[in-house]
């Protein structure tokens, strides 16, 4: 048996209970991790409410960044072994359609996401495919190598991927104090970017110029947030937006954007619908990319440069497995300053 937190239908909150299940045993092709941390993503709350109609298999386990301990391989499986400290990619692809054949993997046509369409994180054990686990960082423990990759590689695709960011660009980051924003904010300035970031909350700001965030800005506390990134651009605007709010910051990307700029969207926490300037798109040879975790190589490419940096998640709390509720609901309301991690076992 192990004990994990479930949900047994879509919800609220209320919905989250902390139960003890049987463990999970691998097939061939699996490994079984014994989680030491694992973390919290928007994605979590939109599997619980079952956002878009998305149905799960009940009882479902959320979660879908972790590191720990392989406990069990399965007989096929060569690339690890029983006791290596590991990380998860927690992005899922069939490996055979047009997309996985091209390298695209989060363009992948059955593309999944453990978490979602399989049993998460959010356990003292969790079977994962052999494939998507890899070395920890040596340079992390394991609640940072637990908060890191789903953010990090989804903020790598938007700027790296995507985007195609050179050094001495700028970008703007809306709504510092998510973990993708804060992701992109470390990466842009890894990758030698000038960065301005937006919150509602002064004391958020204040840490993310120590982060390296060079112009900030409280959109609670002026009429025109464009207006203020054309000011501290020159008058320019910004090279590359990314933008994980949506409805709420649409309109203001069409405005901060420089000509021939790109607007990279990998969520949309405040949204779905919002209505596009498309004469500003056109005149001003705009640039709109999705974006969604990442390929394997992106995740390859980035877990070299966080590695070779030796970058590290922002942290914003370690909460015990027991009270992800609470963990969970500091995330709905917005007040979290980087990763909340989930610790499961700590020896
Ligand atoms: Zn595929």
């Amino acid at each position: 048996m192990m004990k994990t937190v479930i949900i047994e239908e879509h919800g609220g909150l209320d919905q989250l209970k902390f139960e003890e299940i049987p463990a999970p045993k691998p097939t061939e092709e699996e490994v079984v991790l014994r989680v030491h941390s694992a973390s919290l993503n928007h994605l979590d709350i939109w599997v619980r409410k079952g956002r878009g109609g998305l149905k799960v298999t009940m009882p479902h386990i959320l979660g879908s960044d972790a590191a720990g301990v392989v406990i069990a391989v399965g007989s096929n499986v060569k690339n690890v072994n029983v006791g290596d400290e590991v990380i998860l990619n927690p992005g899922l692809s069939c490996d055979s359609c047009e997309f996985c054949s091209r390298g695209e993997q989060s363009q992948c046509l059955s593309f999944g996401i453990v978490g979602m369409t399989r049993q998460g994180t959010f356990a003292e054990q969790v079977a994962v495919p052999a494939q998507k686990v890899h070395p920890k960082p040596d340079h992390m423990n394991f609640d940072e190598a637990g908060a890191f990759v789903l953010s990090y590689l989804t903020a790598w695709r938007m700027l790296m991927t995507r985007a195609q960011l050179k050094p001495g660009q700028t970008v703007l980051i809306h709504g510092i104090g998510g973990g993708v924003a804060l992701s992109a904010l470390q990466l842009a300035k890894l990758a030698g970017a000038e960065v301005v970031v937006t919150s509602s909350s002064d004391e958020k700001l204040i840490r993310a110029r120590k982060i390296g965030a060079d112009y900030t800005i409280n959109y609670s506390k002026v009429d025109d947030v464009a207006q203020c990134v054309r000011d501290v651009t020159s008058g320019r605007g910004v090279d590359i937006i990314i933008d994980t709010v949506g409805a709420a910051t649409w309109h203001i990307d069409f405005s901060a954007v420089h000509r021939g700029g790109k607007i990279v969207l990998c969520g949309v926490t405040s949204g779905p619908q919002a209505p596009t300037n498309l004469q500003m798109l056109y005149w001003n040879q705009l640039t709109i990319l999705g974006s969604t975790m990442g390929s394997d190589e992106d995740f390859r490419q980035m877990l070299k440069a966080v590695t070779t940096a030796k970058l590290k998640p922002i942290i914003d709390s370690v909460i015990s497995l027991e009270n992800a509720r609470d963990a969970m609901d500091k995330m709905e309301a917005g007040e979290q300053f980087g990763k909340i991690v989930l610790r499961v076992f700590s020896d």
